[in-house]
């Protein structure tokens, strides 16, 4: 079929929708979201299916999916065997959708499902992303706002590929952009990185980000700083080229102070023996090498974690209802459970 015809539905194939959903510990907020979702999905002239991944979630929210895709034949459930972060939650979910257009969502209703309409509309016109991009970020504090515009410019100033601010993992993608995503192979999956690396056709939309509806989030400023670290890492060398420079400016420096101590020494005789500036330099030196060690370091153990090659996550088990057209009846239980 041709993208064309899977896109508009013309030759009476409805296409089919994913919305593809990262859950941890989000069980106050399922009910809602499910609502949401399916009040949204049912007015479309679409088939669709709701993703739900458990991220090894401690609060029940796995459970209650499994119990929802059992009774609701468009949730599928994949249950991780542990928490994995919501990157690999993310591409766990990417890799388990079948729509012909696969949306991701947040599980706490911060990106409006009442906007996937206009997402489809966009599609529907001949873009492969629709990317999300927040106006306002209601119900978060200055600072968080402040550091993350500080992020993207200087990320965007060292990477190769322009990684947009403010657009998160709220977005539509074609078959093709999730196939073209699922082909990169990397383990540090740096998602918005990655979104931007494989570029396509893309159209942006703007909207207001609301606050969470309940819960809170998982995020601490700790694993923030630690997510745009990896950002950094993973698609710029710049920081190794930084520590490079450091070294040869602070040796050379080194150098020429050497070379006027010997001349001081030379001509005016071993005046004051500079123990407190030899401490100091040592101490400064010491500090670059360890830094620019360190940066070493972190690519060498990125090497180290992409040579291992292990899976980025692991499913525990898939749950969902299948229909079985057999005497027009609906087989209600159909389990199956893989593990990845
Ligand atoms: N999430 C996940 N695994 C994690 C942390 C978060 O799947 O380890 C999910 C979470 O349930 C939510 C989404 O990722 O659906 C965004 O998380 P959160 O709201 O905490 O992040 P924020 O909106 O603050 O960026
Ligand atoms: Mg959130």
């Amino acid at each position: 079929m041709s993208k064309e015809s899977t896109r508009s539905g013309t030759a009476g194939y409805t296409p089919l929708v994913s919305v593809v959903v990262p859950v941890y510990n989000e069980l106050q907020v399922l009910p809602m979201l499910h609502e949401r979702l399916t009040t949204v999905l049912e007015a479309l002239p679409i088939r669709y299916e709701i993703v739900l991944v458990d991220d090894g979630s401690r609060d029940g929210s796995g459970q209650y999916m499994a119990q929802l895709a059992l009774s609701v034949s468009e949730v599928r459930a994949v249950r991780l065997a542990r928490n994995f972060g919501k990157e690999a939650a993310l591409t766990a979910g990417l890799h388990h959708a079948r729509g012909d257009a696969v949306i991701v969502i947040d599980a706490d209703l911060q990106d409006p499902p009442e906007l996937i309409p206009a997402m489809l509309q966009a599609w529907q016109e001949g873009a492969d992303v629709v990317a999300m991009k927040r106006r306002s970020r209601a119900g978060e504090t200055r600072f968080k706002t402040l550091s993350a515009h500080v992020f993207y410019r200087l990320l965007n100033r060292i990477s190769e590929v322009s990684i947009p601010e403010d657009t998160g993992d709220f977005r539509l993608m074609s078959r093709q952009a999730v196939d073209a995503l699922a082909q990169l192979p990397e383990r540090n999956r740096y998602m918005k990185g990655l979104f931007a690396w494989i570029g396509l056709p893309t159209t942006v939309i703007e909207y207001d980000r609301a606050p969470r509806a309940a819960g809170t989030s998982q995020w601490d400023y700790l694993s923030l700083f630690r997510l745009a670290f990896e950002g950094v890492t993973s698609f710029s060398v710049a920081p190794l080229r930084i520590a490079m420079a450091l070294g040869v400016f602070t040796a050379l420096a080194g150098c020429l102070f050497g070379a006027w101590i010997i001349v001081k020494t030379l001509v005016m005789g071993d005046t004051v023996p500079g123990y407190p500036s030899m401490a100091a330099i040592m101490t400064f030196l010491g500090g670059v090498q360890l830094i620019s060690i360190g940066l070493l370091g972190e690519y060498v153990g990125k090497t180290y974690f992409e040579a291992k090659q292990r899976p980025l996550y692991l499913v525990r088990d898939v749950v969902e209802r299948t229909r079985v057209i057999e005497k027009s009846v609906l087989k209600p239980v159909e389990l199956h459970r893989h593990v990845a």
